[in-house]
């Protein structure tokens, strides 16, 4: 018989009851250090009293009243990214791959508003994941995802990752768009160099193509910049994020340039609940703390802090980890062993981490991890690396 929930997670056994900060704890009271924050969303930890306060204020006041109204949590929201980005304007949806979407939309708009309809394939790589909707299915091009649910949604063509000779060569007279993550989440760990990503931003401007950066993961401080392309000092010029955003609160974004979200005018397109007030407090309450001075540095040090214990650890065994690679606090252990029975072993322990594709184990610590707890996740690490038998 079917089981209630329709069957498509491999679950774990655990249940939480609440969470505290980097912890989560279950009914029982066993309390697990959080390196998974729900798949790099919970960017400030569990319960953290100024986003508790911003849901439970707006919650008394106003939960939803459609997007035909004037909304002002969502202009100022709307303000602080602008204020922040390479970003003019700013769509507020529910999820990542609905900001995925929107973005694949603008780039179609784009190129049919001025003068190139023919321009509708988008070019992203190999070892991508860009969301579960049937367009973001074929952008990724994951064969594992897309298999049973042909046939795929035209308009993409996919090359290696790093590689901008094949990314050239691949371009033809219906290339739109380049779509990039630029720290491939899902698919292992893997950020691209800033040599790359300057690279995309030639070939883009010398092809007349757009520019759009997947931070659906690695946007909203996970690296330590707001956005993680900021380290490479270029700019899409398109962006979709989510995860972070909302620390939990579902909701997501699209940014764009003037230049080309110019071109969406009233009724092109809309979202039922996207940016409702609930939302749009607790997105707020986030950048409060996000833009704070100094938030950013240090989680910037943190992450340091944390890749060189991760990098020692590996070197202690070999025989279990290949490397430790990713960017800020999105990281990621290669293991040698098989990476689903480390990571169970490390829960055991104490620990939640995420998989990942390539064999990796994905490290996603809350932006606001201490030290302390560092020192707490290295000693299961240690423990479970050291302990190995296979
Ligand atoms: C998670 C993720 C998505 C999809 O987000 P959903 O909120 O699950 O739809 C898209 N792109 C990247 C890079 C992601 O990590």
């Amino acid at each position: 018989m079917i089981p209630v929930l329709m069957p498509t997670y491999a679950r774990n056994e655990l249940a939480f009851e609440r969470g505290e900060g980097a912890y989560l704890i279950t009914a029982e009271g066993r309390s697990y250090l959080d390196f998974a924050s729900g798949v790099a969303v919970t960017s400030l930890g569990h319960a953290h009293p100024h986003l508790v306060a911003a849901l439970t204020e707006q919650a008394k006041k106003l939960w939803h009243c459609s997007n035909m109204f004037q909304i002002p949590g969502q202009t100022r929201l709307a303000e602080r990214l602008v204020a922040n980005s390479f970003a003019d304007t700013v769509f507020f949806g529910n999820s990542g791959a609905e900001a995925v979407e929107l973005a694949l939309k603008l780039v179609r708009k784009y190129h049919d508003e001025t003068g190139h309809p023919e321009r509708y394939r988008v070019i992203a790589c190999n070892g991508s994941f860009h969301g579960r909707t049937l367009a973001t299915l074929a952008a990724a091009g994951n064969e594992k995802y897309l298999k049973g649910f042909e046939p795929v949604v035209d308009g993409f063509d996919h090359v290696p990752f790093e590689n901008l000779n094949a990314l050239r060569a691949a371009i033809t007279p219906q290339t739109a768009a380049i779509l990039v993550e630029p720290v491939q989440g899902e698919g292992g760990v893997r950020p691209a160099s800033p040599h790359f990503l300057r690279g995309l931003r030639e070939v883009a401007d010398e092809f007349g193509l757009l520019l759009v950066f997947d931070e659906v993961q690695s946007g909203m401080g996970r690296t330590g910049k707001l956005f993680a392309h900021e380290w490479a000092g270029v700019t899409p010029d398109v962006l979709a994020t989510a995860k972070g955003l909302g620390s939990g609160f579902p909701v997501g974004a699209c940014l764009a340039t003037e230049r080309v979200g110019c071109f969406m005018t009233a009724g092109t397109h809309g979202s039922t609940f996207g940016g409702n007030p609930l939302a749009m407090a607790v997105g707020n309450a986030v950048l409060d703390i996000m833009l704070a001075d100094g938030f950013l540095d240090r989680v910037d040090r943190m992450a340091r802090l944390l890749r060189g214990r991760l990098d020692e650890l590996a070197r202690k065994y070999p025989a279990v980890l290949a490397e430790a690679r990713g960017a800020g606090l999105l990281l990621g252990l290669k293991c040698v062993v098989p990476s689903v029975e480390f990571g169970d072993r490390l829960r055991h322990a104490g620990l939640l981490t995420v998989g990942a594709g390539d064999n990796v184990v994905r490290l996603l610590p809350p932006l606001i991890i201490e030290e302390k707890q560092i020192d707490e996740a290295l000693a299961i690490l240690d423990e479970v690396a050291g302990g190995w038998s296979a």
